[in-house]
């Protein structure tokens, strides 16, 4: 049995950006990678991670046709395939309203993060039961600078308690409700769901990421996350 014991968990997959910073025609989550889409990929490692019950996936309207087709190879895995907002916070909060009554544990994972791994998500949740909400990072070990408009070095800053955020960043489901409640109310965008929590005054822990947890942003992201995806499969064959 899973460590998660009885709780359900639902992921919510915000795949709605239309970032076209990589150069390419269509939005970075649907250009291909070993074989499938970054978003499919995505979706295969959250599945196969054993630890999610169901997720909700949150593509561009337009997408929603093409995504649902792509995704019933998921069968009732992938409960709904929503259209997304004009924010992140905007698909995530379409994802949140549709997810499926009865689970407990929601776990926020960003479409563009395929090498998201097994110990990542359950880590996430088993300490997401326990304290409400728990966001992946890893520590900053680069020297920080703040500048000035010029980029002028003003200071170098202390960088001992700085950790780089990514996802999954995982909620009681109650916790996450009440946070976007509130956010929406204020009229508040955060950058994270994390920042919506701090927001209600409910503490928020970091649990380690990876180095390999990459979001695909820029061109030499998808260089590089071609280059994770073969070690990735080299590692699943030796296991086998
Ligand atoms: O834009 P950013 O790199 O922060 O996107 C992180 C994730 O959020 C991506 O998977 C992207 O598709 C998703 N996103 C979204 N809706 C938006 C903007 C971004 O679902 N309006």
């Amino acid at each position: 049995m899973s460590e998660k014991g009885n709780s359900r968990v639902g992921a919510i997959v915000p795949a709605a950006g239309q970032g076209l910073r990589l150069g390419a025609q269509r939005p970075k989550q649907f250009l291909q990678l070993a074989g499938r889409t970054i978003l499919e990929l995505t979706l295969e490692h959250l599945r196969e991670s054993g630890e999610v019950d169901t997720a909700v996936v949150v593509v561009p309207a337009e997408e929603v046709p093409a995504v649902q087709e792509q995704a019933a190879r998921f069968g009732s895995w992938v409960s709904r395939v929503v259209a997304g907002g004009a924010q992140r916070q905007d698909s995530v909060g379409n994802g949140l309203a549709a997810l499926p009554e009865g689970i407990e544990v929601v776990l926020v994972h960003d479409a563009v993060r395929p090498f998201v791994t097994r110990t990542m998500i359950r880590e996430s949740i088993l300490t997401a039961q326990r304290l409400g909400a728990a966001i992946c990072a890893l520590p900053v070990h680069d020297t920080l600078k703040r500048v000035d408009a010029g980029n002028r070095v003003e200071a170098t800053v202390d960088r001992e308690r700085l950790w780089r955020v990514q996802t999954p960043q995982t909620f009681r489901r109650a916790v996450l409700e009440q946070a976007f409640a509130q956010a929406a109310a204020r009229g508040f965008y955060g950058t994270d769901e994390g920042m919506l929590v701090e927001q209600i005054g409910h503490p928020v822990t970091l649990i380690p990421g990876s180095e390999f947890n990459i979001k695909i942003t820029r061109p030499e992201d998808l260089l590089l996350a071609e280059r994770i995806a073969a070690f990735w499969q080299d590692l699943a064959q030796e296991k086998q």
